[in-house]
């Protein structure tokens, strides 16, 4: 069975999670604890929503590409945009991995990272859960040569690192086309998805957290 809930803080992520899979609390002050996921009710709802946004800040530095997590716990998601369950490797926000220079929104010389990684093979299909229109190039290197943007009324969605690009410059795609294959160019850390999202024609200092359109599900917390 499966429970969703939804998020308080950010009213388009939804979460869900597996009934009686115990959920990882990562507090401040470092401590894991293993819970067991109630049947949320209203005033659970929020607590539940934290409790697994904060797992997921703090989510482990393995290489996103690595089929098995150096560390735990990990969160597994599902979207429309990739369908099957992978797991989040690098979230939006501070982070301590040095792919980043220091950021002034981070404590402590911490970088930014602008999107989330999500961990997947090389050649797995990404699949457009938004109509938008397709513009290639200008995204610099650190997406990768293949990079590009689907934009829509009011966003860019930047996928970044995708090994083949099934899309032309300009094309309008719409819900459940397949648009690319994922792969690892300009990744230092393996096979993943970045999956960004920026007002429309906006730098990547303007990227916001993209959790709303990537329409995650949590399937589990391991
Ligand atoms: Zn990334």
């Amino acid at each position: 069975m499966i429970v969703t809930v939804k998020c308080t803080r950010s009213s388009a992520f939804r979460l869900s999670v597996a009934a009686g899979v115990a959920v990882p609390l990562l507090l401040a002050a470092g401590p894991v604890e293993a819970l067991q996921v109630p049947t949320p009710d209203a005033s659970q709802t929020s607590w539940l929503a934290r409790s697994v946004l904060a797992a997921t800040s703090q989510l482990p530095t393995a290489a996103a590409g690595q089929q098995k997590p150096m560390v735990n716990p990990v969160v597994y998601v599902t979207s429309p945009w990739f369908g099957q369950v992978r797991y989040i490797g690098i979230n939006y926000g501070c982070n301590k991995l040095p792919y980043y220079p220091p950021d002034s929104r981070c404590p402590g010389h911490q970088g930014f990272h602008h999107g989330v990684d999500i961990a997947m093979p090389t050649g797995t299909p990404i699949t457009s859960a938004v109509a938008g229109r397709v513009v290639l190039g200008g995204l610099g290197t650190a997406y990768g040569s293949r990079a590009f943007r689907i934009r829509t009324a009011n966003r860019d969605i930047v996928l970044g690192h995708v090994s083949r690009v099934l899309v032309r410059s300009g094309q309008r795609v719409k819900p459940g086309d397949v648009v690319a294959y994922s792969g690892a160019l300009g990744a230092p850390d393996g096979a993943h998805l970045h999956f960004e999202v920026r007002p429309v024609g906006g730098a990547y200092t303007q990227a916001k957290n993209p959790m709303a359109q990537l329409r995650a599900q949590v399937v589990a917390i391991r």
